[in-house]
């Protein structure tokens, strides 16, 4: 493992109003135990995470913005900046493939959302992956090349500290067609190869490395115990609050067997 704790996003999307998503979260904080071996991160949707951010309790979760715009002010209506979110939010999602595919976010747009999160103190979680066309032509190792070069360039070794990875195969995503735990490792594995290219050894082998597609509570298991996965991002099991509870728990035993 790279890093000490576990984590695990729950990617709510466009679900839960403030009520529902006010209820979901009393309800959670109820059935997990603050612990320091899983980083629970939530992921509602923007017009619900002020007042979350002041209902939630830091020590046992915390908060990710699904977007936010780069710039930091001005004349861009109906737009969020992570300067805004600053203070409400720990991490945010950037490249996630709907933003990607459905609105046609470019590499260039994402490493301007990276960049703007480190300049705000947002930690941020740079999602890639290859869709099933790019899977059945090999193409995948270059793929996660590409939107990891493109997603990074600029940052320097120390903003790089903050950033997470998160490997999620697009055909993967909200489909409930698996990933084969050992194609995962693999992916994982040329992640850290060209993390390693770019910025060194060190750098390689802290940097969180997460897997997203279709996980739920009776596959958590599956992907977390297999080498150099660091945590999940969960989407449709993440707002099943039964769902989402079995797998933190099922995160934090497997995170302290490998400690042993
Ligand atoms: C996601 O949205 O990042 C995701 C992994 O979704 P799902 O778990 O529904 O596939």
């Amino acid at each position: 493992m790279a890093s000490d704790k576990t984590i695990i996003i729950g990617n709510w999307k466009m679900n839960f109003n403030m009520q529902e998503a006010s209820l979901y979260l009393h309800k959670l904080a109820e059935n997990v135990k603050v612990r320091r071996s899983v980083e629970v991160i939530l992921a509602p949707t923007t017009l619900t995470l002020q007042s979350l951010s002041m209902q939630i309790n830091r020590r046992q979760f915390k908060l990710a913005a699904q977007n936010f715009y780069w710039r930091d002010h001005g004349a861009f209506t109906g737009e969020v900046s992570a300067r805004q979110l600053n203070g409400i939010v720990e991490y945010a999602l950037i490249g996630h493939s709907e933003r990607r595919h459905i609105f046609h976010e470019t590499d260039k747009d994402i490493r301007n959302k990276v960049q703007a999160a480190v300049r705000n103190k947002i930690r941020p979680v740079l999602l890639i992956g290859e869709t099933a066309w790019e899977k059945s032509n090999g193409e995948t190792e270059a793929v996660l090349q590409d939107q990891l070069v493109g997603g990074l360039l600029n940052l320097t070794s120390e903003e790089l500290e903050s950033v997470v990875i998160g490997y999620e195969p697009v055909w993967a995503i909200g489909t409930g067609d698996k990933a084969i735990p050992s194609d995962v490792v693999k992916a994982i594995r040329t992640i850290r190869n060209h993390v390693k290219h770019l910025y060194g050894k060190v750098a390689a082998e802290n940097i969180p490395v997460l897997y997203g597609g279709s996980v739920d509570a009776d596959s958590a298991a599956d992907y977390l115990s297999q080498p150099g996965v660091d945590g999940l991002v969960i989407g449709g099991a993440s707002i099943d609050l039964h769902a989402f509870t079995s797998i933190i728990s099922k995160a934090h035993q497997i995170n302290q067997e490998e400690k042993k």
